[in-house]
């Protein structure tokens, strides 16, 4: 097979073909089926969406020999050569080579002379941001008062950059980046056309690194489809584009929440044998997490997501989940300081894996109450005051404030809400969204804390609450006052573990 310029190749030649700017593609045709098409239309956008081609397309719609149409025939001598790019009357201009008074003059001079070929003669200006001043100025005398037979088509990626008289003249569209998922449709329309072989898990990392572009995806799909000779598979695509990250990435996640430190080690070593970029290591654990987030929050039939990823979503709580992220994000700012990238990246592995989550510790027993704990009565309280508080509904969010605590009894104190004080017994209430807060040893420092420093019980209790609508409103509150608490108290320790205990009440390890 002869070698495919696909970008080229399948170029959209009607409008029905352009993906992912549906809203452009309408308000033009609707101008073209009116027959009112302003004079001067500007295209704006980022690289690779569809600028040149919708206006290319826009000048075939008023150039085709059926006449003004909002689909061309595609079949007539001038729809024929424009998509050849042999027509006379269309004259395209790149303004990063052709942009000063003198090319601006002579290309609205020419502009006076009748079309030879068509109805219009339309003048395509790419890149019209880099029109020098004198240009735009010259140019603006055209745009004011354009002869009859004249379009003028600007596309840039800074319209930002263009004057505000040469704006107000134009209409203006604004091209959408292209999504990931309309990227790989029309890349399986390709190659179904082109009946070549591929794997969609393929198609899905190509469309991902083409970040919105669809010229960028059919460029890479070129590549790819060379590099393998015109087939597609998913290791090869990931060898082409230098993408080990992500491999490893999705083992490394696997590890990390299986608790499996033999394998993490061996994977560990694996990667850096392939001299990977330990930055691009990390996006792509933030990605992965990302995508494990967003299944679990939004949607389990996320069409192109790994069969891996569906089962980490699944079964993983989303809180180890968030916390991997953090971490993974939090780590690429600190890697630049680390005495390598090595072990800066071996440093954020390590901690993401040391991070455990009470949820994992505690059995998930609902509505019911926590066994008592046993309170040892210690020494004497801090400062030296003898003096106990009194506690109540009333104070109980100000004193905890106050309490000389941290870590995960804070984060446990932040979460209680006062309930009552009855026959010696402090009876607090969680709600069972946060029962995962209650690892054994933050209940039993609590408990001590308030019965060293508090009079009125000799016990506490901590009961889970049901949520239900009469809680809602106080659950809201609640997590205001903890936000409070939790600013407060973020000084107290490392501020990066601080960090992380009070985002996701994770708790840290003591090595055995
Ligand atoms: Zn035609």
């Amino acid at each position: 097979m002869s070698y495919l310029v696909l970008a080229r190749k399948y170029r959209p030649k009607n409008f029905s073909e352009v993906s992912g700017q549906d809203h452009v593609v309408r308000a033009i045709q609707n101008s073209l089926k009116q027959n009112k098409v302003h004079h001067a239309l500007l295209f704006s956008g980022t690289r690779g969406v569809g600028k040149t081609t919708i206006a290319r397309l826009f000048a075939k719609a008023l150039n085709c020999l059926e006449g003004i149409t909002p689909e061309p025939c595609g079949k007539c001598a001038n729809c024929i050569s424009i998509d050849e790019g042999s027509f006379m009357d269309l004259i395209e201009i790149d303004a990063a080579s052709q942009r000063g008074i003198d090319d601006i003059k002579e290309l609205t001079q020419n502009s006076q002379y009748t079309p030879t070929q068509g109805k219009y003669k339309v003048y395509l200006i790419d890149e019209a941001h880099q029109i020098t001043g004198p240009g735009f100025n010259a140019l603006l005398k055209t745009l004011e008062e354009p002869p009859e037979h004249m379009k003028f088509l600007l596309a840039t990626t800074e319209p930002e950059k263009l004057p505000i008289t040469v704006l107000s003249r134009c209409l203006q569209f604004n091209l959408k980046r292209i999504s990931e998922n309309e990227i790989l449709l029309r890349m399986k329309d390709i190659l179904d056309a082109e009946k070549i072989e591929y794997e969609e898990s393929a198609l899905s990392i190509i469309s991902k690194s083409a970040d919105g572009s669809m010229r960028d995806a059919l460029s890479l799909l070129d590549q790819a489809l060379a590099y393998e000779d015109y087939k597609l598979s998913e290791n090869n695509v990931i060898d082409m584009l230098g993408l080990i990250d992500n491999k490893y990435a999705l083992s490394i996640v696997q590890s990390i929440l299986s608790q499996n430190s033999e394998k993490l080690k061996e994977q560990l070593e694996q990667l850096d044998s392939k001299y990977p970029n330990y930055n691009d290591v990390l996006d792509s654990i933030a990605s992965i997490t990302q995508e494990i987030a967003y299944l679990q929050v939004l949607d389990t039939s996320k069409v192109d997501a790994h069969t891996e990823v569906v089962e980490l979503s699944k079964s993983h709580g989303p809180e180890i989940i968030q916390l991997i992220y953090q971490i993974a994000i939090n780590s690429k700012r600190d890697l630049s300081m680390a005495p390598s990238t090595k072990e800066g990246f071996t440093m954020a592995v390590l901690r993401m894996f040391a991070f455990q989550l009470s949820e994992s510790k505690t059995s998930p027993k609902k509505e019911k109450v926590l066994a008592e704990k046993k309170i040892k009565k210690s020494g004497p309280l801090e400062n030296g005051k003898s003096e106990k508080y009194i506690i109540s509904s009333n104070n109980w969010t100000k004193q905890v404030a106050k309490m000389n605590i941290s870590g995960a009894v804070r984060q446990l104190a932040a979460n209680c809400f006062f309930d009552q004080i009855d026959s010696d017994i402090l009876y607090l209430k969680i709600y069972s969204e946060n029962e995962h807060q209650m690892i054994d040893r933050a209940v039993d420092d609590l408990n001590s804390y308030l019965i060293n420093h508090y009079d009125g019980f000799k016990k506490v209790l901590i009961q889970i609450e049901k949520e239900d609508g009469d809680t809602l409103a106080g659950e809201v509150k609640i997590k205001n006052k903890e936000q409070i608490i939790m600013n407060e108290s973020r000084a107290s320790s490392d501020p990066v573990v601080q960090e992380y205990v009070d985002l996701f009440g994770a708790t840290i390890e003591e090595t055995k």
